[in-house]
C-alpha cells in the first residue's frame, strides 16, 4: 500500500479534517487525522490492518498497542498476523498491561499504533514489552506526523509519511480569520 493510497482513504472517508485545531503541544494546526473515522469501517480496517502486517514479514507472537489510539489497528494487524492482540494504557500516569493481558518471556510482539508524533507512547510500550522479556520485532505505525525522523531501538514502519504544520497562536491563519478552535480527540 503505497503513501498515496493511504492519504486517499484518509480522504475518501473524511478522516482528514480541516479547520482549526488546537494540540496538546498548544500549538494550533488547520488539518487533523481522525483515525477513528478511518477504521470504523472493517473492510477498512482490515487492509491497512494487512498492509501493515506485510512490512513485519517474520512471525508474531502478540501484537501489542498503545490505547485508545492503537487498539483498533492493532487488532486488525493480529488478525492477518494470525497472534494475539492486547493494548496497553495508563495507570497511575505509566502505561500497563491491564485487564489479565500479558506478554511472555521470550515472546515476539510487534507494537502497533495508529499516529505518531513524538512517538512518547510507543517508545514507552516498547520498553514495557522489553521489560516482560520478550523480543520488540518492531515498531508499525500508520501514519508517522513527526517533524523531524523518528528514532526506535526496532525496525519503524509507516505506511504514510506527513510531517504535522503547527503554528504558535500568534502566528496562526485561523486565529486571525476568528475561526472557531477546536479539540480533537481522542489524545487530548
Ligand atoms: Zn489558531
Amino acid at each position: 500500500m503505497t503513501s498515496e493510497e493511504v492519504k486517499r482513504l484518509f480522504d475518501t472517508h473524511g478522516a482528514c479534517l480541516q479547520g482549526h485545531f488546537l494540540l496538546s503541544s498548544g500549538y494550533h494546526s488547520d488539518t487533523y487525522l481522525q483515525t477513528a473515522l478511518l477504521l470504523q469501517h472493517p473492510p477498512v480496517a482490515q487492509q491497512v490492518g494487512s498492509a501493515l502486517a506485510s512490512a513485519f514479514p517474520e512471525p508474531v507472537d502478540v501484537i501489542v498497542a498503545p490505547a485508545l489510539g492503537g487498539v483498533v489497528i492493532g487488532f486488525a494487524v493480529a488478525q492477518a498476523k494470525g497472534c494475539r492482540s492486547v493494548f496497553a494504557e495508563r495507570e497511575a500516569g505509566k502505561m500497563a498491561l491491564r485487564r489479565g493481558f500479558a506478554v511472555h518471556s521470550g515472546e515476539r510482539a510487534l507494537v502497533v499504533e495508529d499516529v505518531v508524533t513524538t512517538g512518547g507512547s510507543t517508545r514507552e510500550v516498547v520498553a514495557l514489552v522489553q521489560a516482560n522479556q520478550a523480543k520488540v520485532v518492531g515498531v508499525g505505525v500508520v501514519v508517522d506526523r513527526s517533524t523531524s525522523e523518528l528514532r526506535f531501538s526496532v525496525p519503524f514502519v509507516s505506511l504514510w509519511r506527513w510531517p504535522l504544520q503547527t503554528t504558535p497562536p500568534e502566528r496562526c491563519e485561523g486565529c486571525r480569520r476568528g475561526l472557531p478552535l477546536m479539540k480533537p480527540g481522542s489524545r487530548g
